[in-house]
C-alpha cells in the first residue's frame, strides 16, 4: 500500500511500476492462453470440464492489457455471434485467468472445481 507520508514522486513511481507490472502480467496471460489453445488442447478440454459458473458479461476480460477494438462503448462485442477467436470463446482456462481478471479489478463469474 502507498504510505500517505511518502513524497509524491515516490508514490508516482510506485503507482506506475504497479501499472507496468499488471500490463506485463496481462500480456503474459494472453501469450499463455494463445499457447495453450494452440498446443495444449487436452489441457483445455480437461479444464473446461472443471469450469463452473457462468459469464457475467462484464467484459473485463476484453480489456486485459488493452481494450479490445471490437468492444462497443456499451461493452458489447461486435463479433460475439460472428466467429469470436478461440482465446475469447474459451476464456477462462484456469485459475490464473480468474486472477488476471481480479488484478484488473473485476470478478469473473466462472470458477474451477478442485481436482481431488
Ligand atoms: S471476465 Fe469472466 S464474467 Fe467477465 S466477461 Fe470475461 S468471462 Fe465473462
Amino acid at each position: 500500500m502507498i504510505d500517505p507520508g511518502q513524497p509524491a514522486l515516490q508514490q508516482n513511481i510506485y503507482s506506475n511500476t504497479m501499472k507496468m507490472k499488471r500490463f506485463v502480467n496481462h500480456i503474459i496471460g494472453k501469450i499463455r492462453r494463445f499457447y495453450l489453445i494452440q498446443f495444449k488442447k487436452d489441457y483445455i478440454q480437461s479444464q473446461l470440464k472443471l469450469r463452473r459458473g457462468e459469464c457475467r458479461q462484464c467484459a473485463r476480460c476484453c480489456s486485459l492489457a488493452f481494450r479490445c477494438p471490437l468492444l462497443t462503448s456499451e461493452n458489447l462485442c461486435l463479433t460475439y455471434m460472428k466467429g469470436r477467436p478461440d482465446v475469447c470463446k474459451l476464456f477462462v482456462i484456469d485459475q490464473r485467468d480468474i486472477d488476471d481478471v481480479a488484478a484488473a479489478g473485476g470478478q469473473c463469474g466462472y470458477w474451477f472445481e478442485e481436482v481431488k
